[in-house]
């Protein structure tokens, strides 16, 4: 009855206590949830007009191919239809790429810290994983292509990175392309892409013709706001899809989710609004660090990750007691630090006010 060794290094994913679990508990009317980096203004109105419009059909599986959304996205980034592969959420496209290419005898070359899903999946697959230490907050590009060798067959790249919400620039994005051996699989995790205003965060979708190599992931999750529907995707040279396609499984995408992308896609005003107001979230933030002399990293994702001074696990409890879940660093590789999901004006100054109330008690603590 034992699974298989390299299960055993793992631990299944943690969910957060249940909201309404915390409250009882400690006797609060709200909490607000700034952990998991999803869009506090929910969805596109038009994704939800395309769900409900779905619901007559729940009784039908789901078309394997997705061709409609596959249509509509493939003319929306300006690629060929079978240049896209959907997934329950862009960690299924992690976990298929894992099993297309990983095994016993090969390795794969990541960031760290960075989304613990590569990790994972390649633990499960068997791979031996060579983890390259972020400098400041950023890929260690010159590190990661000297730790590639002949049995590496992915390197992960994740732009913006989660936690620390920097990116890896266009032109060291291309000169790192150019270097990595063509028959070495690339992928670029962009789950906050349509979040990021930096003038030189590279248009990857352009590269795909100059690198054969490359896989693009991004997903309707985050500023689309469907993190419920589980529905993500991969971008790649047809190539590299089809070889991919056997380990997704043939309905891994739901109707509701296929139809809520579809809708969701058509609402360019949405995004553009989340995409504003998360900027101006992130401004309160840097001032409030720049002002208290808290270490941060800045970003161009939805979310920030800053120095509490202490130990995280402490702000962390600190914060829930006023209603406020966040992501303690310590389970991130930062232990000293938390990543807070930017949330609504109000939201952000409430939690700014308690932060400060928190690392006033902090500097009483160490003056004393
Ligand atoms: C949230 C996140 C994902 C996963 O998103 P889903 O599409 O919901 O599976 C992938 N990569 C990164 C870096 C993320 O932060």
């Amino acid at each position: 009855m034992q699974p298989k060794q390299q299960l055993l290094s793992l631990r299944p994913y943690k969910p957060g206590k249940p909201v309404e679990e915390v409250k009882r508990e400690l006797g609060l009317e709200k909490i607000v949830k700034l952990a998991s980096n999803e869009n506090p203004y929910g969805c596109s109105d038009l994704a939800k007009d395309k769900i409900t419009e779905e619901l007559s059909n729940l009784h039908v599986y789901p078309d394997g191919y997705s061709a409609e959304l596959r249509e509509k996205l493939a003319d929306y980034l300006g690629v060929d239809q079978d240049q896209l592969i959907f997934g329950n959420g862009s960690d299924e496209v992690v976990q298929i790429l894992c099993r297309a290419y990983l095994s016993p005898e090969t390795n794969t070359v990541m960031p760290a810290p960075t989304f613990p899903q590569y990790r994972h999946n390649a633990i499960i697959d068997g791979a031996e994983v060579r983890e390259v230490q972020l400098i400041n907050g950023n890929h260690d590009l010159e590190a990661m292509l000297a730790a590639i060798d002949n049995q590496t067959r992915i390197v992960w790249l994740c732009n913006p990175n989660n936690p620390t919400g920097s990116y890896i620039p266009e032109a060291d994005f291309v000169s790192f392309m150019k270097r990595v051996p063509s028959n070495v699989i690339v992928v670029s995790d962009e789950a906050y892409f349509e979040y990021v205003s930096a003038a030189d965060y590279p248009n990857t979708v352009t590269y795909l013709n100059d690198f054969p190599n490359l896989v693009i992931l991004r997903t309707f999750s985050k500023a689309h706001g469907l993190a419920a529907l589980r529905i993500g995707y991969g971008i790649a040279n047809s190539t590299v899809i089809q070889s991919i396609e056997p380990a997704r499984e043939p309905f891994n995408t739901s109707r509701i989710a296929q139809a809520a992308a579809i809708g969701a896609l058509d609402d360019a005003e949405f995004i553009k609004t989340c995409k504003e107001k998360n900027r101006e979230g992130l401004k309160l933030f840097y001032s409030f660090c720049e002002d208290k002399g808290l270490l941060y990293y800045p970003s161009e994702a939805n979310f920030i990750l800053l120095d509490v001074q202490s130990d995280a696990d402490e702000a962390f409890d600190f914060l829930l007691r006023k209603g406020y879940i966040v992501r303690s660093g310590n389970a991130l590789g930062f232990p000293s630090m938390i990543r807070i999901t930017v949330g609504e004006e109000a939201q952000n100054k409430e939690i700014i006010s308690h932060l400060e109330t928190y690392i006033e008690t902090v500097k009483e603590k160490v003056s004393k």
